[in-house]
């Protein structure tokens, strides 16, 4: 899933510091998995920004709401008049929700209130480690099921750096060497040789390197 943070409460106060009244939207997709824009991390934050508001003698109006989904016409549709009561929306989605917003109801003002940071693994309860970067061409067909686009710190395709150490990345020692378990996990499958293969050389054009990138669904247009 999206895994997000909260930006710090400072920067958030700063980008809502011109409005007397605001939404604060949240979502309830993957944001409110990572506890970062559900509907109690919209309570939560809405109440410290009225009391950092009202510290500062500059009272302001919040309205609360949790759609579905943010990056959803139908879902963010629902709350159109609410949304033109308000001078700005502070959006506790990831990024795709606060563009879907600034897009679709183009004549508002949305305004992020988290970091999108990357496709995660729930490792255990509250924490994530990414697992994917959308690279547009997936080869964990060949990789023992383990990414080396978004595990390993070089994106390395053809085995480990020169600073693999005792199963660990060089780069963080915290970090597990990804092609290291990429060996382990082929030798217990018994497919070692896929390290032997001589692949092409990547091409990069699957992932951002060649811009926007696009998903057209045929039959969705029929
Ligand atoms: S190879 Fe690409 S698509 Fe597959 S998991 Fe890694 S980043 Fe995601
Ligand atoms: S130590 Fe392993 S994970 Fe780290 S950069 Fe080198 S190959 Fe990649």
């Amino acid at each position: 899933m999206i895994v997000a943070d909260r930006k710090p409460l400072d920067e958030i106060l700063a980008s809502i510091e011109p409005y007397k009244k605001i939404m604060l939207m949240g979502c309830g997709g993957c944001v409110t998995i990572c506890f970062s824009g559900g509907a109690k991390a919209v309570e939560l934050l809405a109440s410290q920004i009225r009391m950092a508001r009202n510290k500062a003698g500059s009272d302001i109006d919040i309205v609360e709401c949790t759609p579905e989904r943010q990056c959803e016409f139908e879902f963010i549709d629902a709350f159109k008049e609410q949304i033109a009561s308000v001078e700005a929306v502070l959006s506790i989605a990831c990024g795709v929700g606060v563009q879907t917003m600034n897009e679709h109801l183009a004549e508002g003002v949305t305004i992020p209130g988290l970091n999108t940071k990357f496709m995660g693994y729930p490792v255990e309860h509250g924490l994530w480690q990414e697992r994917c970067a959308g690279c547009g061409d997936c080869v964990l067909q060949w990789t023992g099921g383990l990414c080396p686009v978004a595990r390993c710190a070089k994106r390395l395709f053809n085995g480990p750096c020169g600073g693999s150490a005792g199963g660990r990345c060089e780069v963080d020692k915290e970090v597990e060497c990804v092609w290291q378990l990429i060996h382990d996990r082929l030798e217990k499958l018994n497919k070692l040789e896929n390290l032997e293969i001589v692949r092409p050389a990547r091409d990069w054009r699957t992932s951002t390197n060649a811009g926007q990138r696009k998903v057209k669904f045929e039959e969705a247009m029929l």
